[in-house]
């Protein structure tokens, strides 16, 4: 959650739509946002089994696209009111965001795979349970933040850390495919920082 929030682009290509969150130290903006993490699984990928390893980097990017092309280019995001995308009605009108390049009202089912819209419906109505005021039209839906961990891992011994063929190199933390997230990324950062010593120590 960042109070006074921005929601910024963070495309890396050409003809996506992909977008991050973060506050000023200020906290002074007069938005806030948050970015809601749903769980994607191998199943989830099976349209994309002819990538192999890639088949997750190429379901993301499927994502990203249809998001591109729902904002009408130049980086318009798509976007929708909260109980509007949870009944699955279109907004007729739209509030205003902190996202720079705009937002453009659209239908997110049409942009976002099932197996992530359901959850989220799901999930916004739970919170609103559980939070006065959460659950509201007022509250707009950017999409989309597809970009928590990495779809591809680099692999590595459990107990050594160590890539299994290349001795000496720790694939590590969001990069490698470890972590999602600052307290994951550091965890796994240390984690990995202590075998290398343990390494080091027995050469
Ligand atoms: C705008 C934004 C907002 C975010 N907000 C949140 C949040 O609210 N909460 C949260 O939990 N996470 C957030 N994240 C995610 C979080 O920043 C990452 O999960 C975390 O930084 C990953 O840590 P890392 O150490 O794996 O990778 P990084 O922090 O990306 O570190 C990798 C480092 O490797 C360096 N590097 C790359 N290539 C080379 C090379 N060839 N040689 C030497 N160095 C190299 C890079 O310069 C970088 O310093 C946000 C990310 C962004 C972009």
């Amino acid at each position: 959650m960042c109070p006074g929030g921005i929601i910024a682009p963070a495309s890396t290509a050409p003809g996506e739509v992909v977008v991050n969150g973060w506050s000023p130290s200020k906290r002074n903006n007069p938005f806030a946002n948050s970015g809601m993490v749903v769980s994607v699984e191998q199943e989830d990928m099976k349209a994309f089994a002819a990538h192999g390893p890639l088949a997750a980097m190429e379901f993301q990017s499927a994502v990203e696209r249809a998001c591109f092309d729902a904002g009408g280019g130049r980086l318009v995001a798509p976007a929708q009111r909260m109980v509007d995308f949870c009944e699955g009605k279109f907004s007729k009108s739209i509030n205003s965001t902190s996202y720079l390049p705009g937002v453009k009202s659209s239908d997110l089912k049409d942009v976002l795979p099932t197996s992530i819209l359901k959850p989220l419906q799901k999930g916004l109505i739970e919170f609103g349970k559980k939070m006065k005021g959460y659950y509201s039209n007022e509250a707009m839906l950017v999409a989309t933040e597809s970009r928590t961990s990495s779809p591809v891992r680099i692999p590595r011994d459990k107990e050594t850390c160590m890539h299994p063929q290349i001795k000496g190199l720790f694939p590590c933390a969001e990069g490698a495919g470890y972590a999602g997230g600052i307290i994951s990324a550091a965890m796994d950062g240390e984690r990995c920082a202590e075998a290398s010593v343990r390494y080091l120590e027995n050469l």
